[in-house]
């Protein structure tokens, strides 16, 4: 391939905070050598209806604290089938098109693996979801400030359910990974975590009875309040039914709160803007050096590559460190009320 003269770039999958000063970052870095940048909007339709926008700097001047995405995100199935694919490839060669930047998920990330099949320009991924699923990155964008959002709000909880010694069920986002759930429960001192790493499908029931145990004894150690926070997909029928559980098999009063799109919002963290743009930055200088097929990442605070192959293959674990505090705590906490 001769030189990089136009980019594409796209957001893709759920949005993260952090998508913008991504984009940021990508446009000026562009502009430096010299490179066109076309941004695309809604995730991959955008490629496949050719619907886009040329972004130059002053498009991108007062965006890096901006939630959300200014290229809108979606999902679009139709990247699932040849046509899809085929069209998509379509638009890349008809533009001109030299490189391709998707800033997303490892849905997104699979998506442009799939492209390769139709279209050989250069590829690379910047990880941004607020699940921090991804292998291969210590973080992604979007999930520190997801957990503070969280954060923030459980706290405001924990105060109204102290006022009344009341216990809630928080369900936290997550898709199928505990990295949220976790690091809140950590954070927030909740007195019980439930989540993929620690409650299997088949152990329900049993956890049902050992909470209502935790929740009876607690209650009468005169606790102010007692705060669960739950993995989204994890209990079957979700935080509403595991409260009609513990009323039918305990007589317990709980209360359920699913904290949902809030933690997608908001202004990102500083932690997210910093990790964001060196990513985006670090994406134009290894098109410049011809890398292709390949996710930036940050590892041990260094900014790094693997393959687009690799960062989809495994989904990244909580650390059982994390795990491990969470039962750590709990246990001591026990300990001092006996
Ligand atoms: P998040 O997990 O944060 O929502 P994600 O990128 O993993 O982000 P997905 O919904 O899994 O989100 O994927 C986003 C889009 O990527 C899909 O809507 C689809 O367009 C494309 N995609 C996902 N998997 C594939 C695949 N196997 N082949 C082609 N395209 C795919």
């Amino acid at each position: 391939m001769g030189q990089i003269n136009k980019v594409a770039i796209l957001t893709s999958g759920g949005d993260a905070p952090g998508m913008n000063a991504a984009i940021r970052a990508i446009v000026i870095a562009a502009q430096h050598y010299q490179i066109d940048v076309i941004g695309y909007y809604h995730g991959y339709n955008g490629l496949i209806e050719n619907e886009s926008r040329l972004l130059s700097l002053s498009d991108v001047n007062n965006i890096i604290h901006r939630g959300g995405t200014l290229l809108k995100s979606a999902r679009c199935p139709a990247m699932l089938e040849i046509q899809g694919l085929k069209q998509a490839a379509n638009t890349l060669l008809k533009e001109k098109v030299d490189a391709l930047i998707v800033i997303g998920g490892d849905g997104s990330f699979s998506g442009l693996l799939a492209l390769q099949a139709y279209w050989s320009g250069l590829t690379i991924g910047i990880p941004a979801t607020i699940d921090n699923d991804l292998d291969g990155t210590d973080f992604t964008i979007g999930f520190t400030t997801a957990v503070n959002t969280a954060i923030e709000a459980i706290d405001k909880i924990r105060d109204t359910a102290n006022a009344f010694d009341r216990i809630f069920i928080i369900e936290l986002m997550g898709r199928q990974s505990g990295h949220i759930t976790f690091n809140v429960g950590v954070a927030c001192a909740a007195e019980q975590v439930l989540s993929f790493e620690n409650v299997k499908p088949e152990q329900q029931k049993e956890k049902l009875s050992l909470l209502a145990k935790d929740i009876q004894s607690s209650q009468s150690n005169h606790h102010e309040s007692y705060l669960i926070v739950m993995a989204e997909n994890l209990w079957l029928g979700g935080v509403t039914k595991l409260v009609e559980q513990l009323k039918e098999y305990a007589n317990i009063d709980a209360t359920a709160c699913i904290l949902g799109h809030i933690q997608r919002g908001g202004s990102p963290v500083a932690k997210d803007r910093i990790l964001a743009t060196k990513m985006g930055v670090a994406a134009i200088q290894k098109l410049m050096q011809k890398k292709s097929n390949i996710m930036i990442a940050e590892q041990d605070n260094t900014i790094t590559e693997i393959s687009l192959e690799n960062a989809v293959k495994h989904t990244k674990k909580v650390s059982q460190g994390l795990i491990n505090a969470q039962e750590d705590i709990l246990a001591l906490t026990a300990q001092n009320q006996c």
